[in-house]
């Protein structure tokens, strides 16, 4: 049976473009891999960051929608996006998170692993995890902070959900998941060998009405190796009734879209041809990029979008 190769991405929604860079970037340390725009509304940036390159399972993206209301998290929805750190990197966290006021909980392990809680400047939930299974990814190590604190990459998200038997079964009989821990409220799953960046914990809770917006996430993307792959996973959730996007061309990726049971977006999108196809890996998310169909249209995207700036945004 076919599984999906962990996570890719994960997108929410935030409001001030400048202050969701100055957090992810100057606090977080991640590394701004691309500037562009929703394709879809091309009056909204679209940042991704990531590790050094970009690389697939790394990358959590923003629309940015200034002025738009805060969501609410309800059940259907992710309760929060967890990034791996290094366990002996916990005590550089606390202080640097202190330093900058930045409130954070640090909740008793679960599922063995440490971790620290706090939301970013729109209220989304984001959690450092040490894992307790070593993640051997290197994060930015060329990036502001010091390597062995750098973040490794994405290790999961939380579904909140009301009836979690259907998604349950998506995950396990379609996805090719498996249950590898409950904890209370809250079943953990996890495809091919497990660990960072393979993992979604399914919470079970009381049905609760939530709205996706500013703060909130918007949806999850799985990766897949390859467009064969991806078409194969079309053609499969199709058969067994789920209604599914046709492929889209998001330039750095190709993408299918479907809503699991509970009612959370998912995407299955490809690792290539990733982040340095229209600019070099020295200088990603250094301009604004636009895919050739809205290039022709440069000068009014660029006049609608707020003013932003990179340069001196990294403080250490
Ligand atoms: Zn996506």
């Amino acid at each position: 049976m076919r599984s999906i190769a962990g996570l890719h991405h994960v997108t929410a929604i935030a409001s001030d473009p400048q202050a969701n860079l100055d957090f992810y970037r100057g606090v977080l340390g991640l590394r701004l891999v691309k500037l562009t725009v929703n394709f879809d509304d091309p009056t909204s940036y679209h940042f991704y960051y990531g590790d050094g390159q970009g690389h697939p399972g790394t990358i959590l993206t923003f629309f940015a929608w200034p002025g738009a209301r805060r969501g609410r998290i309800g059940t259907g929805q992710t309760q929060a996006t967890g990034f791996t750190i290094a366990p002996a990197a916990l005590p550089f966290w606390r202080d640097r998170l202190t330093a900058r006021g930045i409130a954070f909980e640090e909740p008793a392990p679960r599922f063995d692993e440490q971790l620290l809680r706090f939301t970013d400047p729109d209220g989304l939930s984001i959690e450092l995890v040490a894992p307790s299974q070593a993640d051997a990814r290197t994060g930015w190590a060329a990036g502001p902070l010091p390597a062995e604190a750098a973040i490794r990459g994405l290790h999961g998200t939380i579904l909140r959900e009301a009836a979690t038997a259907p998604t349950a079964r998506l995950l396990t009989e379609t996805l090719g998941f498996q249950q590898v821990a409950v904890e209370g409220a809250l079943a953990r799953y996890a495809t091919g060998e497990g660990g960072p960046g393979s993992v979604i914990d399914v919470l079970t809770s009381e049905p609760a009405r939530g709205a996706v917006a500013v703060g909130t996430v918007h949806h999850i993307a799985w990766r897949t190796p390859s467009d064969a792959e991806q078409a194969e996973w079309l053609a499969q959730l199709t058969d067994e009734g789920h209604p599914v996007s046709p492929i889209m061309d998001r330039q750095y990726f190709h993408s299918i879209y479907f809503r699991e049971p509970g009612g959370v977006l998912f995407e299955i999108a490809t690792d290539p041809p990733g982040f340095a196809t229209d600019e070099t890996p020295e200088h990603l998310g250094e301009h604004l990029k636009l895919p050739p169909w809205l290039e022709v249209a440069r000068a009014d995207i660029e006049a609608d979008l707020p003013k932003i700036v990179l340069t001196g945004s990294v403080p250490q």
